[in-house]
């Protein structure tokens, strides 16, 4: 089967491995709160333009104001986190359930308090980028000095190093500069299984855990209504699927979350009914990313020689 395509298509196939999560859990489940806002596109952190995706207005994306700001799209990202993150914040906190927080460097600096609850709440806050961009066509020393700053950020804001990572939109380079960069338990920038799983393509063995843009509140933003119980509906059928194939091989799911999204009056009821249904199945490890991949580190180890 050797050959020079780049890609792996084959994963782990028919035989996925016995996953074994702690306390014979079937399903492992990832809750991602993305926090963004103030570290999106705008002229006044030095971009061309404003913000183009992922705002209440029309489409999924916009067409962005260049060399100007665009006032409403500002006002609102300014809603998540302003009120956003903080009822996501209430919801989260009483329930007592554990969260990754993908943290965008330049959002959380704007923020202290917030920074300061994430870490207080005893939150995972991954690494988002220094930037909430697309780095597709960042020069390659600009990135890697963005990888530092991002970092950095997390440091100084949360008191603690991330050992996540989570670009979002990548470069050609962005997953070697994340290897070299050194300190990552785990790289989330895949989508492309229901398990994690080890990355070999450069130098050193380089955990994956795939994350989810369908099992995500960004549907909120796309085309058409999408109420707070459609979105209940996608990923409870997610869930319910994941956790019978679990029976047999158990999975993990990740659910992803936008604090000015699924942050809205109007939504969050969808993830408290999805929380509630959680909450009534047996067997759930509802766990931070951190600590699944401290799992899998020492249970599904890397090839030896890999
Ligand atoms: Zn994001």
């Amino acid at each position: 089967m050797a050959s020079t395509y780049p890609r792996d298509l084959f994963g782990y196939g028919r035989t996925p491995p016995q996953a074994s999560w702690p306390g014979g859990a079937r399903l492992a489940l990832s809750l991602v709160l993305n926090y963004e806002e103030g570290g999106e596109n705008s002229v006044l952190h030095g971009d061309a333009g404003s913000e183009q995706f992922l705002a209440d207005i029309g489409p999924a994306q916009i067409e962005p104001l260049i060399g100007a700001r665009a006032y409403n799209t500002e006002s609102m990202f300014e809603y998540g986190s302003r009120a956003g993150f903080w009822r996501i914040h209430r919801l989260v906190t009483s329930r007592q359930v554990p969260l990754t927080v993908y943290g965008v460097g330049m959002a959380l600096v704007r923020n202290p308090p917030a920074a300061q609850a994430m870490a207080a709440a005893g939150w995972e806050v991954a690494s988002h980028a220094y930037r909430w961009t697309n780095y597709a066509e960042m020069p390659e020393a600009e990135e890697r000095e963005q990888i530092g700053r991002a970092i950095a950020a997390i440091e100084d804001t949360v008191g603690e190093r991330p050992v996540g990572w989570y670009c979002g939109r990548v470069s050609a380079n962005t997953r070697r500069l994340v290897v070299e960069e050194g300190g990552f338990l785990y790289d989330s920038d895949s989508y492309a299984d229901d398990l994690p799983y080890w990355n070999y393509e450069h130098g050193r063995p380089h955990l994956i855990l795939p994350y989810s843009l369908d099992n995500n509140d960004l549907r909120f933003s796309t085309n058409g209504v999408f109420t707070g119980e459609d979105f209940f509906d996608y990923i409870r059928d997610a869930f319910d699927m994941l956790y019978a194939e679990s029976a047999e091989t158990p999975k993990m799911m990740s659910v992803g979350l936008h604090c000015r999204l699924v942050g809205r009056p109007g939504r969050i009821g969808g993830l408290a009914r999805f929380l509630d249904h959680v909450e009534a199945h047996d067997d759930v490890w509802i766990a931070r990313r951190r600590d699944i991949a401290a799992h899998w580190i020492a249970e599904h180890p890397p090839e030896p020689g890999a």
